[in-house]
């Protein structure tokens, strides 16, 4: 039984206890990794009380993984976003993490799964704390480069948040915990930085922000996303071009962003300081920008949030 984390789970269109969203051990997914999932963040907003970031940008990708692996998801987008605020309603959550994911259930053990094979799926929400950690999010975490290379273009899609790809996302982690760091970061098979095991990197030289692009073996973030809009709302210059490993060693300033690790500066590449080895000025900005998105102090001109509790 996975440890419980809240009271209830939106589970095949039904809200049901914790306890009893269960699947069998001949799972498709579980043989197979045939999955597509979520990470979604909801923050309490001081004018909006619980509002979820960017729902229907999430749900959208949900449904854009599923799309490339031809999985049918017998809801509509809109069900699905009406189901995820539902179950931070029903466990009367404050802040949580969502965590929607379609897959291949008990349908048998072919790989081949014949067209139109409806998925399952399930919707968990609990509350989950700074996954980096609240001491990185000031003074930034280690990183280190990975031996392991992210998928090579043509073998699996990144761009796909799928369940088998986190195969790749854990050997990178791994490797960087088992060497001491907080947080690994892979290259692609071209040599160029691609990103971290489950975020994506941004790095500032003279004023000059660059992000690897969507063709470096990348999941293109929704946080990334976010970052780069906030950014030229600041009147920043933004490239998303090739990086280089060294140009991470050479930066004044590195940072990574997902919706779990949020907005997290990265102090060291591979054990060589970055930068003045803590927090640089433009990643402070763009952490409290993004945090004032969630505090009040940043107006919500994009629609990002949507609130839980009328
Ligand atoms: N890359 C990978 C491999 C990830 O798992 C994530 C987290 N979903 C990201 C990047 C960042 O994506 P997002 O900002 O949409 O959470």
């Amino acid at each position: 039984m996975a440890k419980q984390l809240a009271e209830y789970i939106w589970f095949n269109g039904k809200i049901v206890p914790w306890k009893e969203a269960t699947v069998h051990v001949m799972t498709h997914a579980i043989h197979y990794g045939s999955s597509v999932f979520e990470g979604i963040r909801a923050y309490n907003t001081p004018d909006k009380g619980t509002c979820v970031f960017r729902l229907n940008e999430h749900n959208r990708r949900l449904f854009d993984s599923a799309k490339i692996y031809r999985m049918t998801i017998p809801y509509s987008l809109e069900e699905i976003n009406q189901a995820t605020v539902d179950i931070i309603r029903e466990n009367n959550l404050k802040s949580a993490y969502i965590r929607p994911i379609a897959f291949y259930g008990d349908i048998g053990m072919g790989l081949q799964v014949p067209f139109g094979t409806e998925t399952e799926v399930t919707i968990a929400a609990f509350e989950w704390g700074a996954y980096l950690g609240e001491e990185a999010l000031k003074n930034g975490v280690d990183a280190g480069i990975s031996s392991w290379n992210r998928l090579a273009a043509n073998t699996m899609p990144t761009g796909a948040k799928a369940g088998g790809n986190y195969l790749s996302s854990q050997l990178i982690s791994m490797e960087a915990r088992r060497h001491g760091y907080g947080e690994g970061i892979a290259l692609d098979r071209n040599g160029f930085i691609s990103e971290g095991a489950g975020e994506n990197i941004f790095i500032i030289r003279n004023g000059v922000v660059s992000t690897t692009p969507k063709t470096a073996a990348i999941l293109p973030g929704i946080t990334r996303d976010t970052v780069i809009t906030l950014l030229k709302e600041m009147g920043y210059e933004i490239r998303e071009e090739n990086i280089a490993r060294e140009a991470m060693y050479l930066a004044d300033e590195v940072f990574m962003c997902g919706t779990a690790a949020e907005v997290t500066p990265v102090r060291s590449v591979d054990g060589i300081q970055v930068g003045s080895g803590s927090r640089g000025p433009i990643t402070k900005q763009v952490q409290d920008m993004f945090f004032g998105l969630f505090n009040g102090s940043t107006p919500d001109k994009w629609n990002w949030l949507t609130p839980v509790y009328k």
